[in-house]
């Protein structure tokens, strides 16, 4: 009963902060800012913050652009991530505002289940999803060690409890020929060029024996200086994703065995690098799903269960679902027709119905808290599902 009065308490506090919320998440949509360059987000986000009692540290992990922003003490301690840098050309076009904007929300609100019952709520900044994945490097430096759940609600099309996302490397490939004239003396000339053209039409060979959810992809960097030299040097950046870490090093050498037969047919050097950290998969916590679907659907929105036929790609909150209990949830603000990464997306992360969707995540997410902190039996099952699929 007591805990129905603290979730509507809850539900208040939001309501209560409801035009600098969307301030914030305006302001920060307005400023896009690429992957670790997010000073404005990171610095605005923080003094939203101390504002509200929380003890901000800065640049953590070695990340200028990350910080941590806690209040109370100890155990449980649950993490509200926030992401919040853009995209090249099309600026919040996934729409990261609402993410930072929601974490900072819920936060605030959660300070209630706090109060009352102790342990401790920190919101994660956490830079450059987008390119790079700070989560990877804030995991491997042990920012998650003494999290007790981890969560992100970020926009989209449909409402979820989680995403689920695919393992992923970045390759990059580099292929050494020898110049020449195109026409005068062709026969002298090793073309790294038809060496990386080939291996595009190996990985489509390959593509008939991939599994449904596998990708590789990539794109040319370097194709050669002008049309009557042979191109002495081409280069290329590729992505490969695939359901499991296990089956991702298998796809691994099958990916490279493509581009070792460009160079074995045109006599070119291959030199490439495979760039780690990558991203893990999405282990996605059922008991700590279940918890904030109840909340989400208690405002009226229909949640949904994620099959991953659409939307299925890789991010950096993979890692820290490896290393602590974590749901991704995503809370609709445009229509199934909208695609992430577009201006239209762009234009709903600052729309009425984004606002929405702000303000139902910070009220979903606070609740989630809140469940964890008050009943220490709800998070025991969480516990206990994350060590079991740990072993
Ligand atoms: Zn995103």
């Amino acid at each position: 009963m007591e805990q129905q009065s603290l979730k509507s308490q809850i539900r208040d506090a939001v309501d209560q902060h409801r035009e600098e919320l969307i301030e914030l998440s305006l302001r920060i949509h307005s400023h896009p800012e690429l992957g670790l360059h997010e000073e404005q987000a990171a610095r605005w986000l923080g003094e939203f913050l101390e504002r509200y009692g929380f003890r901000v540290d800065k640049g953590i992990a070695g990340l200028p652009t990350a910080f941590r922003a806690a209040y109370g003490n100890g155990a449980p301690a649950i993490a509200l991530l926030a992401e919040y840098d853009a995209l090249p050309g099309v600026g919040h076009a996934c729409g990261h505002n609402i993410i930072a904007a929601s974490a900072a929300g819920a936060a605030l609100a959660a300070r209630l289940a706090v109060d009352r019952c102790g342990g401790s709520v920190a919101v994660i900044g956490t830079p450059a999803e987008e390119i790079l994945g700070g989560k990877t490097s804030m995991v491997e430096k042990g920012v998650f060690q003494e999290i007790d759940a981890a969560m992100l609600a970020h926009p989209g099309t449909a409402n979820y409890a989680s995403i689920k996302s695919l393992a992923c490397i970045s390759l990059e490939v580099e292929f050494s020929g020898r110049a020449a004239h195109a026409s005068a003396r062709p026969a002298e000339g090793i073309n790294a060029l038809e060496a990386m053209v080939q291996s595009f039409n190996h990985l489509n060979s390959l593509r008939q024996h991939l599994y449904p959810k596998d990708r590789v992809h990539g794109i040319i960097t370097d194709g050669g200086q002008a049309a009557n030299i042979i191109p002495a040097r081409s280069a290329g950046s590729f992505l490969v994703r695939a359901e499991t870490e296990e089956y991702l090093e298998l796809l691994k050498e099958k990916v490279l065995r493509c581009f070792a037969a460009g160079a074995a047919a045109t006599g070119a050097g291959l030199d490439y690098r495979w760039i780690e950290p990558h991203y893990a998969p999405m282990k996605v916590n059922n008991h700590l799903a279940a918890l904030f679907t109840a909340n989400l659907e208690a405002l009226g929105r229909k949640v949904l269960v994620f099959r991953g036929e659409a939307g299925l790609a890789s991010t950096d909150m993979g890692n820290v679902s490896q290393v602590a209990p974590s749901i991704h949830p995503n809370i609709a603000i445009a229509s199934p027709g909208v695609g992430e990464h577009t201006p239209e997306f762009a234009r709903a992360a600052a729309s009425e119905d984004g606002h929405r969707g702000l303000l139902d995540a910070s009220k979903a997410l606070a609740m989630t808290v809140l469940d964890m902190l008050a009943d220490r039996e709800a998070l025991a099952p969480v516990r206990e599902e994350f060590r079991g699929s740990s072993e």
